[in-house]
């Protein structure tokens, strides 16, 4: 969620299987797709423990479908990544455990956080990455605001504004000189505006990231 970055999701987990298998292959994915207006009433509210069980419910459902893993498709909603798993017998792969090996991989010892404010201001998010040894910093309160802003009122309407990758580009640049030598695009939705070659530090875009590994446990 939201449904914009579903889209992604769904693509290159499809390209990978089949660039790995050839011929008419793709991926056997049960998916299910929430109404974000839900949800993001729910985060507002701060109701988590409601939105966990609209997600446990899900998750429950896609178990009975059959699916040998779960992907939660946002960064955001591993807060509640305890209801989920207390009531599916199958795995999750975890978003920030998985960005967490790329970190590693790339030898990145500071890195900068960009997301909600639910994932910039929390500390499961944070805490999961500085597990291996990767420090974590984020953006001052004004500019949190500004990139919580952009994913709610643009991203997540489909709205790609190169003003909005400007701000962005200057949010990285401070944190830049505070020391990060990378950016954990920590939002499903922040790959459509920025890429690799618009910044000024690498990117770790979790979807890319995420849908890769899903990708490659199916394979397994
Ligand atoms: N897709 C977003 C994320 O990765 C934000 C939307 C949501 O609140 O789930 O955090």
């Amino acid at each position: 969620m939201s449904w914009e970055s579903t889209v992604p999701y769904y693509r290159i987990i499809n390209e990978i299987i089949n660039r790995q298998l050839g011929g008419h292959h793709s991926a056997k994915i049960a998916m299910l797709s929430v109404d974000f207006a839900e949800i993001e009433e729910l985060q507002t509210n701060g109701n988590w423990e409601k939105a966990g069980d609209i997600l446990a419910d899900a998750a429950k459902k896609l178990e009975l479908a059959g699916a040998d893993f779960v992907v939660i498709c946002t960064n955001t909603m591993h807060k509640v990544l305890s209801q989920i798993t207390a009531v599916i017998n199958i795995p999750v792969l975890h978003i920030a455990v998985e960005t967490a090996y790329e970190l590693l991989g790339a030898k990145m010892k500071k890195v900068a956080l960009l997301g909600t404010k639910y994932t910039m201001e929390a500390d499961f998010y944070k805490d999961k990455i500085e597990e291996f040894g990767v420090e974590v910093i984020v953006p001052d309160e004004k500019d949190r605001e500004m990139v919580n802003h952009i994913i709610y009122d643009e991203l997540c309407h489909g709205e790609i504004n190169p003003a909005a990758r400007n701000k962005m580009v200057h949010i990285i640049n401070k944190l830049k000189a505070q020391g990060a030598e990378g950016v954990i695009l920590g939002c499903t939705e922040l790959g459509l505006l920025i890429k690799e070659k618009d910044s000024p530090l690498p990117l770790f875009d979790t979807t890319e990231i995420h849908a890769t590994a899903a990708a490659v446990r199916a394979l397994r």
